[in-house]
């Protein structure tokens, strides 16, 4: 049966790839939602003919508006941040795919798990600053939460023949990035583009950045947390520069399964569209005999404080991964301002989240306050290193 999607952060590269798999399979698009390229949605409109599209930016939206006037079976425009809302929790699609960047996402997950819809998450922010707010709204409603990011997809999978046995331990593999084998002196000053250059993956530049900082696998440690009910000391982080082991996970006996593939977005992305089914994605067959060796070591702390960060805050509790999750975000958009050094990067957070102490995150209100918060000071810090 073809699938019928809403894809949310429809321009970006997670975005892009998933319309390529819906291109390939003839799936329908009901709903498309993207801050700001009104182009690439132009065309993406053209292509899928959805019958809804959300642009978050209302200048964005506006332009869109005046481009398809005149076309005939222009898609309905919703507008702002109200928009993106609203056509997550529409009727009419099978799943919803997440693949917003930023907290922005938060409230979209929220108002499609709610409305019942299955949801594929690709943005990790939603469950690095509202985790228990989507967990408990996934159990409360009853949908599925399918991964899309491709360590959290990987775990999900070597999970399905596991009969039910809970694992002891969790291996989140990590290419390590661009500046796995740097000193933390040769780091702190690390260009933008020696930081965008990303040895496996070709990804939007938030996450790029996040990669060379490991902020990226911080991030994901919290995202395990929360899909798979894990302690953060249960979650071991694998560098392996080769991206061909996607993560494992360990059992009481001693087994340890994972998931091998070359690296492909659309491996991930197709699982969690059409879970538990796997189709075709275009991508290339895994040639262990070309690869020939594989290779694992510890991730470090010391150079890359991002590891040591996650733990501490899933401890904390209250909102600090909200405020770890907006201090980086603050300050990787600085990194790409060129107005910060590469390392000034780890001391914004960890100084935001001294600064701000413990706040609440009960409500989707606290968080939104925490995160503004966060920004707040990761500014100021930031403006003092300029
Ligand atoms: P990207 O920057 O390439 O694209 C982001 C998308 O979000 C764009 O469509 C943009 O229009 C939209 N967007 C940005 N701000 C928005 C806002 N305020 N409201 C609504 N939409 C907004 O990012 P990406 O690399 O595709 O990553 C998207 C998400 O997927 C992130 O959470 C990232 O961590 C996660 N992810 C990405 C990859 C990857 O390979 N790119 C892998 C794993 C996980
Ligand atoms: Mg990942």
């Amino acid at each position: 049966m073809p699938k019928t999607i809403t894809l949310l952060g429809s321009t970006g590269s997670i975005g892009t790839q998933s319309l390529d798999v819906a291109r390939m399979h003839g799936y329908r698009i009901f709903g498309l939602a993207a801050n700001s390229r009104v182009e690439i949605l132009q065309k993406q409109i053209e292509e899928f003919h959805p019958e809804y599209v959300a642009v978050v930016d209302p200048a964005a939206c506006e332009k869109l508006d005046a481009a398809l006037a005149g076309t005939a079976n222009a898609p309905k425009l919703l507008k702002g941040p109200e928009g993106l809302r609203t056509l997550a929790a529409m009727d009419g699609p099978d799943v919803v795919l997440n693949a917003v960047v930023g907290i922005a996402g938060l409230p979209a997950s929220l108002a499609a798990i709610e409305s019942g819809h299955d949801l594929a998450l690709a943005n990790k922010e939603s469950l690095v600053t509202g985790g228990h707010l989507v967990t408990d709204a996934v159990k409360k409603y009853g949908v599925k939460l399918l991964p899309v990011d491709s360590e959290h997809s990987a775990i999900f999978q070597c999970l399905q023949g596991a009969g039910g046995n809970q694992p002891v331990r969790l291996l989140l593999t990590a290419s390590g990035g661009p500046f796995r084998t740097w000193t933390r002196e040769q780091m702190q000053n690390a260009t933008r583009a020696q930081a965008l250059k990303h040895p496996n993956w070709s990804m939007g530049a938030k996450i790029t950045i996040d990669s060379a900082s490991m902020f990226n696998k911080a991030l994901e440690i919290i995202e395990a947390h929360w899909l798979f009910d894990m302690p953060p000391e249960k979650i071991q982080v694998v560098v392996h520069p080769q991206s061909i082991v996607h993560s494992a996970v360990e059992f009481a006996d001693g087994a340890v399964l994972a998931q091998l593939g070359v690296p492909d977005m659309r491996v991930p992305i197709a699982y969690a569209m059409t879970y538990p089914r796997r189709i075709p994605t275009g991508s290339k067959p895994l040639d262990l005999f070309s690869i020939g060796t594989l290779t694992f070591e510890p991730g470090d702390p010391v150079r890359f404080p991002a590891l040591r960060l996650a733990g501490e805050c899933l401890n904390a509790g209250g909102a600090a991964c909200t405020i770890l999750n907006g201090a980086n975000e603050m300050a990787v958009a600085a990194f790409l301002r060129d107005e910060i050094p590469f390392g000034a990067i780890s001391r914004i957070v960890e100084g935001t989240l001294e600064a701000c102490g413990a706040m609440p995150a009960d409500t989707l209100e606290d968080i939104f306050h925490a995160d503004l918060e966060a920004r707040r000071v990761a500014k100021e810090t930031a403006e003092k290193l300029k």
